[in-house]
């Protein structure tokens, strides 16, 4: 025998029945994004690595240790993205955008890759939605997305997940509040755990959502980015709040929640669920304004926000929740002798043609294996042909849940059919 080869660690094969629950989420996520206007852009899964070396930025986790970078035969460095943002604003800067529509709603859902340490939750090949608006800068474009996300979270039905909210200021506030920040932490230094003391340097602002205990004491008495902030933020932030409380959206303001990614300006958010079955990665999702970023990136000054939402955490979610869109068959057709065969191949093929979902066994067999593979397939209804059925033209229609079996035309089997499974 050959030798066998395996999937790669950190990246799941996702299959039936399983697949039911992405189908539910993709379903009900299509739905919301476009109900809030949002159109869907499909961008490559490899990117030239300066792109996200100069947005997510060179210090952070994400391009610093989690990133799957290698040259191509041409001698590229390319890297598969590990986050939608750049390359969509990547995207939007290369078909100049801007110049056909002064705002711009976008969303993308896909397949994403980090190098991270693997526990439940966190993958390496894992999946991300999200939605992006360019060409506001206005409160109202943070509290529409987040209402998006809040919106798209109550859709699948999930209890439980909670909004928190932030400022991390703009490019006039934060160098004063880093470096009160920095000159705190250093004042505290030999207290924070290894990793700590070296982020303090390279970016600080990590320091303050590290889960060590002994760095969570140190951050507690931390100056907080809400107290630093300039006149505009602050109005910025308190508009966007304004704007939250005006639907009734609740929410916590954290001013220890950072993001780990460079780009953020103003607004930042997370959401976060109480959940067991996600141990402790509790982020479903999160993001931010990032006003500066299209500009960075040799685009023209256009403000934006967006977030993204794990798809893998929202799937154990549901699958806990029993939430799945099922794709199940309306009928199975068995054939009792090999005489019936080809009118029941005739008769799946004319019924799948015209809308119905029909399944049959191809290897043929025995009626009772037949039936058996028909009960297994969830099926509603089986229907069996034999002499009788092909002679007379009439059939029996049987649930296979229990209940009473009727007898039908052959011919206006497709109408029987919609009229009990209306
Ligand atoms: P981020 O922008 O890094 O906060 O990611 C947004 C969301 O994507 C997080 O809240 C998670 O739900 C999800 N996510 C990020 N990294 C991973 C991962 N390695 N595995 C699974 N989900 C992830």
């Amino acid at each position: 025998m050959s030798q066998r080869i395996s999937g790669v660690k950190g990246m799941n094969d996702l299959l039936p029945p399983d697949i039911e629950v992405w189908h539910f989420l993709e379903a009900r996520a299509r739905e919301t994004f476009r109900r809030f206007g949002y159109q869907e852009v499909r961008t490559p899964v490899l990117e030239d690595t300066a792109l996200f070396v100069r947005s997510v930025g060179e210090e952070t986790d994400i391009v610093g240790k989690e990133m799957y970078t290698f040259e191509d035969r041409a001698g590229r460095s390319l890297s598969m993205r590990p986050e939608n943002t750049a390359p969509a604003v990547r995207a939007y800067i290369e078909h100049a955008v801007h110049v056909r529509e002064a705002v711009t709603r976008w969303y993308y859902l896909g397949p994403m890759f980090r190098y991270e340490r693997m526990k439940t939750g966190r993958y390496r090949q894992f999946w991300q939605m999200g939605g992006e608006a360019y060409g506001s800068a206005e409160p109202a474009q943070d509290a529409e997305l987040i209402d998006l996300g809040l919106q798209l979270i109550h859709g699948l039905d999930l209890p439980g997940v909670r909004l928190e909210l932030n400022s991390l200021g703009d490019e006039n506030c934060r160098p004063a509040y880093l470096a009160s920040l920095t000159a705190y932490l250093r004042a505290h230094q030999s207290e924070l755990c290894a990793e700590c003391q070296a982020r303090l340097e390279r970016n600080p602002l990590r320091v303050l959502d590290c889960k060590n205990p002994k760095c969570q004491a140190v951050v507690a008495g931390a100056p907080a980015v809400t107290d630093a902030l300039c006149r505009p933020c602050q109005a910025h932030f308190e508009a966007v709040r304004h704007k939250l409380d005006a639907i009734h959206a609740p929410y916590t303001v954290n001013p220890r929640m950072v993001r780990g990614l460079d780009y953020y300006t103003r607004t930042a958010f997370e959401f976060i669920a109480d959940a067991p079955a996600l141990g402790t990665a509790t982020a479903v999702g999160g993001g931010g304004r990032y006003d500066r970023l299209v500009q960075e990136l040799g685009g023209p000054s256009v403000p934006a926000v967006g977030w993204a939402m794990g798809m893998d955490r929202l799937c154990l979610l549901l699958a806990e929740s029993g939430k799945r869109e099922e794709a199940k068959p309306e009928l199975f057709v068995a054939a009792a002798d090999a005489a019936a065969q080809d009118e029941a191949f005739r008769l799946v093929s004319e019924l799948r043609r015209s809308g119905h979902a029909v399944d049959f066994d191809p290897r043929g067999g025995s009626l009772k294996s037949q039936m058996k593979r028909a009960d297994k397939s969830g099926a509603r209804f089986a229907l069996v042909l034999g002499e009788r059925e092909l002679a007379s033209g009439d059939g029996e229609l049987k649930p296979l849940a229990g209940g009473e079996s009727v007898r039908i035309r052959l011919d206006t089997l497709g109408a029987a059919l919609a009229a009990r499974l209306r």
